[in-house]
């Protein structure tokens, strides 16, 4: 699966996310904020990782989400380093717990396509 094609699958199963003229409109996982992205390239946006992949998370749909670049880059600079989240690891978890239960919130379940067959 291509970036894009993850980011698609991502924005397909967030609620807050809508199809616009080839581009996909919805809410940042982590600030909330609105955020767009080309659905063809997935240039706007980034893919989140709730649970870090050095921390041993998944490309699970359920640990991703769609970020802004500046705040995906924030959490990964401040939170995610082992020596950052170990300075406070009540912290961290709660900002996990924060991510996943707002990507939990949004869950879309995305139907097979049959219902648009003709
Ligand atoms: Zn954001």
């Amino acid at each position: 699966m291509s970036h894009a094609e993850l980011m698609n699958r991502i924005a397909a199963t967030d609620s807050t996310f809508a199809r616009r003229e080839g581009m996909w409109v919805g809410r940042c996982l982590i600030c909330r904020g609105p955020v767009c992205f080309d659905a063809l390239t997935g240039e706007g946006a980034t893919v989140e990782h709730i649970l870090p992949r050095s921390l041993g998370g998944t490309n699970d749909l359920s640990n991703l989400g769609i970020a802004h670049r500046r705040c995906n880059g924030e959490k990964g600079r401040r939170w995610d380093p082992r020596r950052r989240h170990r300075a406070a690891p009540d912290r961290y978890a709660m900002l996990l717990q924060r991510l996943r239960d707002e990507r939990e919130r949004r869950w879309r379940n995305v139907g097979t396509g049959d219902e648009c067959a003709s």
